[in-house]
């Protein structure tokens, strides 16, 4: 076995695509083996559940089909090591997820109990440290009410972690910025979210802030956009009041969290106030969150110096929702707007708009506007009539359905075939192909992929991905038989 994995692991690598594999499956090692079963370490508990939740059925499949034997998997947390590492002048930490987490020994047997998903109570040092900061901010009244510490922090209230819709698209951020919000300065610091517009970061960025506040009221939580956070810096130097600026954000701010670092790129003095402020923070242990719509090193015109600090902590992505996701946010942003919806609209709406959920705020606004005027129930026609725009726009895309349509004529076959359970080669095949197809041509998932044929599961269109590959491989007519098929696919 020990020779094997490597084998395995490659053909994993060819199965999963670049981000899961460096976020997962990179970091399985596999640890001890029998007949019966086979045991995994992992970095730590989110790890764990990450795996069980998402690819245990997966990783049995691939070690059956290795080994011609089906072994029971087991995952352990691997125990962390060392207590929390003070930044310092070692080097730039680019992994997307750094292995050794910076957790203390007593942290360390939460995080092998599950600790990071569940919500661990505070450690003594961590009360203390929350008492610290009651202390420094003594000078707050105590009257103070919880909505107006949210106000002053320059949080809004509506972005919570109740509210905001986890699917795996999102998974990895949510639970990260959850672990920070209960364990502010001792789990990652910093946590630097990022990805595409629209996708959340925002929410998660003011839910932690939040969160802190309701279970710490006394804690410095301050909010800001990098945008913001330059103009006060012009306006401080105008008014030759630096120091106040100075002690707003590096000496009366317990947790920082700063939206759209992207748009310092360039700005040289912006860039060093932020580089001093980062140091003085995280040297006296206060978290910083930052979001972002790159990685760090992505960022065109942010000074190497910031962008390796930004990688000491967690730097985690979010992603596009898959369709599963999108009809969760759908039903709960209809539920908030006292919107009735029938399974029917939300999965038209859900296959439609893919790529921000603001646009699906934006839509469901206009859809409730137009039925509350024209006193018209809210049915299919009503919503491609409405938003024509939008979906204009998707339509131009190449969907997985007319790869269907264009695979099915190619070989033959009907697009109910392909959908369908049979699994006779003569269509098991040009399935395949079309879940592979399907894979390199849009921006669709494995889970969704395996929605769009007949409800299969993820794993099913892995395994199907994986066989053309290697076909693809091993027979050049198949390569030239599929390449003239692309060809019809995508003019
Ligand atoms: P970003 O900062 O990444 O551009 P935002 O956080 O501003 O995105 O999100 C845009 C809108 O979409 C917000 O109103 C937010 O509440 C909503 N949103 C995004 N993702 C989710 C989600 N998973 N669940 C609920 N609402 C979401
Ligand atoms: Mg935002």
């Amino acid at each position: 076995m020990q020779q094997l994995w490597p084998r395995i692991q490659v053909l994993i690598k060819r199965q999963v695509n670049d981000r899961t594999w460096n976020q997962f499956f990179r970091h399985l090692v596999l640890s001890e083996y029998d007949n019966e079963q086979i045991v995994f370490q992992v970095p730590d508990a989110f790890f764990v559940t990450w795996f069980e939740n998402h690819y245990l059925d997966y990783l049995s499949e691939v070690i059956r089909k290795a080994t011609g034997k089906k072994r029971e998997i087991l995952l352990v947390a691997r125990q962390p090591q060392g207590a929390e590492e003070a930044p310092g002048g070692e080097g730039p930490r680019h992994a997307a997820f750094q292995t050794s987490l910076p957790l203390s020994q007593g942290e360390g047997a939460q995080a092998g109990s599950g600790g990071l998903l569940t919500a661990p109570q505070p450690t003594d040092g961590l009360q203390g440290e929350v008492e610290d900061a009651a202390r420094r901010s003594s000078a707050r009244p105590a009257s103070m009410t919880h909505e107006a510490r949210v106000l002053e922090a320059g949080l809004n209230p509506r972005y919570t972690f109740d509210n905001f819709v986890v699917g795996s698209s999102n998974q990895f951020c949510d639970a990260a910025c959850q672990a920070v919000a209960e364990r502010p300065a001792r789990v990652y610091n910093p946590l630097f979210l990022f990805g595409g517009v629209g996708l959340g970061k925002t929410h998660l960025l003011h839910a932690v802030g939040n969160c802190l506040l309701q279970n710490n009221p006394t804690l410095r939580v301050t909010y800001v956009t990098s945008e913001q956070f330059m103009n006060e810096l012009i306006h401080s130097l105008r008014n030759k009041d630096t120091n106040s600026f100075r002690s707003k954000y590096r000496e009366r701010c317990d947790v920082l969290l700063m939206d759209d670092i992207q748009f310092i790129a360039g700005k040289d003095s912006t860039q060093e106030e932020i580089f001093h402020t980062y140091n003085a923070l995280h040297q006296a242990h206060r978290q910083i969150v930052i979001t972002s719509d790159k990685m760090p090193h992505e960022l065109p015109g942010l000074e190497e110096r910031l962008s390796s600090r930004f990688g000491w902590g967690l730097i985690a992505d979010i992603q596009p929702p898959e369709i599963e996701t999108r009809m969760a946010i759908i039903k709960k942003k209809a539920d908030v707007e006292d919107l009735l919806l029938d399974d029917e609209v939300v999965m038209f709406l859900a296959t439609h708009i893919r790529t921000n959920v603001r646009e699906i705020e934006g839509c469901l606004v206009r859809l409730k506007a137009y039925a509350a005027l024209y006193k018209r129930p809210i049915n299919v026609e009503l919503v491609r009539e409405q938003l024509k725009g939008v979906i204009r726009e998707q339509n131009t895309q190449l969907t997985v359905d007319r790869i269907q349509r264009a695979v099915a004529s190619f070989y033959n076959v009907k697009v109910k075939d392909l959908t369908g359970p049979r699994r006779h080669r003569a269509i098991a095949h040009p399935r395949h192909v079309a879940m592979y197809l399907s894979r390199q041509h849009t921006n669709f998932s494995f889970p969704d992929i395996g929605r769009f044929f007949g409800d299969r599961d993820h794993s099913t269109v892995m395994n199907a991905v994986s066989k053309i590959e290697s076909l693809i491989e091993t027979s050049d007519s198949f390569k030239t038989e599929l390449r003239s098929l692309e060809k019809t696919v995508v003019a």
